[in-house]
């Protein structure tokens, strides 16, 4: 693999991890801004729930006393009291009673000037009997005939509550004030206790009622100096200052929801230290002039966003591992495309080299066989050379006896004789006919064989190898015993090969005998056995040197005259013999001399 493959992998890695960490890194904050808006709205939903039922409970806890002042201005006692008469004692008992039935915080009577006439709490120490509440709005509005509804912190007992206010009226006209406070106290325990976040504000924006005591008499807003001096022209709040409340942030939701953050000690009860962020829900109280808050805590919020930015982190994280993952697979299936590609490249040119080495082999071989063929041929040249002074010999003789015949012929023709004119015709014939058979088997034994494999007849192969060998024998006073089989014994291979290793054992088996005294016998016989045609030659000669054995079948071993052999003869042979699938094989016969078997694989007959 080369460097700049490397490379440029490393690079496609990078790129894909550095996709994965982004693709990871946007999902992330994807599923984040998703979680969080969707969390919102889950919020809003739920504060506005709260609300709603909040302002049901402030609602139905002013609207259970709304009745009581006009019971109390209907009494005839209470408008006797009013018009002078000393009927106090009468109304305060009146006053307790419906008091105590009610469950309202106090009730009392008013008179003109606005001061109490009577009251439920006349048994107590800090009794309202006496006390001059003129200033209060609540009396204001109802010396002019209306209704009041005043929330104020009461001057004498310095607890809040709800004042609700009726006129008295006799003889057409206002003779007092009767008015009912209810004690709000119990609503804030009761949120504070169900661990709820709730205040609610006045029109000027003045926390009056809350949850948690450290959110009361806070402004939602600085007030301006005439509001202020209103306030306390009231009594309102008592002699509580009313001061901002430490609103350390405002912010909003996505959906446009008010966000506020509190610090410090004016965050909830039950968290401790640092500032908390509140999501705000606001209505109006109908028939007050109130505003209702209720705030969700974000804090859980904060904790599941952690939770949010711990999954996505892990999802990020996951995205990215993914990333290495597939970046690697894409490597190591580069690599391994890469190996095999190289890998087959390497076999491509492995299959040329060996195609080439083939051929190499194949040329050689044809090389070699040309060699193996010229061989064949130089050593049947030489072995003709041997043979042809014997061959003249034969030749000559029949010449020779030609010449003779035809002088006799001219004689007997001058004679007239032409019956033995004929005669010596016949023979003169024959004779030409036998020379005539030994120059053309010469002719063709000589030539260059044509390399076919034909179906050869054995018995004819050993009568042409003996046609030339015949002067040979003649010479050398060999007995022959050849026996031709009775029937055509046929083997594949080339006629003219064939006959060449018969000559050369016949000539081996005569050279063996030529120095020897005794009977020379030199045997041929055709057996066939199990599909087998084997030719066998004996000899009566003094057979060969054990130690000599294994090596005569050797390329130029002999052990012969220089001149009378090239140690060729037997090597050829036995080359030509495995060319047709058969095999040449020495022995020395116990009788004495050797045999040779050349074996072939018989020919189906024809
Ligand atoms: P060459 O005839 O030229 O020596 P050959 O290959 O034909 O070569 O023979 C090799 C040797 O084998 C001969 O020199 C001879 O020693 C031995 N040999 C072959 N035929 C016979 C045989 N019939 N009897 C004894 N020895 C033989």
């Amino acid at each position: 693999m080369t460097a700049f493959i490397k490379k440029m992998l490393i690079g496609i890695n990078q790129l894909i991890l550095l996709l994965a960490v982004m693709v990871g890194f946007l999902i992330s904050v994807t599923l984040l801004y998703l979680t969080e808006l969707q969390q919102f709205e889950e919020l809003d939903r739920l504060g506005n729930e709260r609300l709603e039922l909040y302002a049901s409970t402030v609602q139905s806890a002013h609207k259970r006393f709304d009745y009581l002042p006009f019971i109390v201005s209907d009494n005839n006692l209470v408008k006797a009291l009013l018009q002078g008469q000393e009927l106090g004692d009468q109304v305060n008992r009146k006053l307790e009673e419906w008091q105590t039935e009610s469950n309202a915080a106090v009730l009392y009577l008013m008179d003109r000037q606005g001061v109490v006439r009577a009251s439920s709490n006349w048994r107590m120490p800090d009794s309202f009997i006496g006390n001059d509440y003129h200033f209060r709005p609540y009396f204001q509005d109802a010396i002019k005939g209306g209704q009041g509804r005043f929330f104020a912190v009461g001057v004498t007992t310095g607890r809040p509550g709800l004042f609700l206010s009726g006129p008295v009226m006799a003889e057409g006209e206002v003779q007092g004030v009767a008015v009912v406070k209810i004690d709000m106290t119990q609503l804030e325990m009761d949120w504070a206790s169900g661990g709820e976040n709730v205040w609610v504000a006045d029109r000027d924006g003045v926390i009056f009622l809350a949850s948690n005591p450290e959110w009361k008499y806070k402004s939602l807003r600085p007030l301006d100096e005439l509001t202020f001096d209103r306030l306390k022209s009231e009594k309102k709040y008592s002699t509580n200052i009313i001061s901002p409340l430490a609103v350390f942030d405002r912010s909003a939701t996505p959906q446009g929801k008010e966000i506020i953050t509190l610090s410090g000690t004016q965050a909830s009860h039950g968290f401790t230290g640092g500032s908390q962020s509140y999501m705000l829900h606001n209505r109006s109280i109908k028939g007050l002039d109130w505003t209702l808050y209720y705030l969700t805590s974000l804090q859980d919020l904060s904790e599941s966003k952690r939770n949010v930015v711990l999954i996505s982190t892990l999802v990020a994280m996951l995205v990215a591992l993914l990333g290495f993952f597939l970046a690697s697979r894409i490597q190591s299936r580069q690599l391994l495309e890469k190996r095999v590609e190289m890998r087959t490249r390497e076999l491509n040119e492995t299959n040329l080299r060996l195609r080439d080495e083939i051929n190499e082999r194949i040329k050689t071989e044809e090389q070699l066989r040309q060699t193996h063929e010229e061989l064949i041929q130089a050593e049947k040249l030489a072995a003709l050379g041997q043979m042809s002074a014997g061959l003249v010999h034969e030749i000559n003789q029949p010449l020779s006896a030609m010449q003779t015949f035809l002088a006799s012929t001219r004689l007997l023709l001058n004679r007239d004789d032409k019956s033995s004119v004929e005669e010596n015709l016949d023979d003169i014939e024959a004779m030409v006919r036998r020379m005539n058979s030994i120059v053309s088997h010469l002719k063709s034994f000589a030539s260059k064989s044509k390399g076919q494999t034909t179906r050869v007849a054995l018995d004819e192969v050993v009568e042409n190898a003996l046609l030339l060998m015949r002067p040979r024998l003649k010479r050398d006073s060999v007995t022959l015993e050849w026996q031709p089989p009775s029937d055509a014994v046929c083997v594949y291979g080339d006629e003219i090969k064939l006959e060449q290793i018969m000559i050369n054992l016949i000539r081996n088996a005569l050279d063996a005998m030529q120095y020897q005294e005794q009977e020379r016998k030199l045997g041929i016989s055709v057996l066939t056995e199990d599909k087998k045609v084997t030719v066998q030659i004996t000899d009566t000669g003094p057979g060969i040197m054990d130690a000599d054995l294994p090596r005569v079948f050797d390329p130029f071993f002999t052990t012969k005259e220089p001149g009378q052999g090239l140690g060729l003869g037997l090597s050829v042979s036995f080359g030509i013999a495995k060319e047709f699938g058969g095999n040449i094989e020495a022995e020395n016969r116990t009788e004495g001399g050797a045999v040779f078997r050349l074996s072939l694989d018989a020919a189906e007959a024809a």
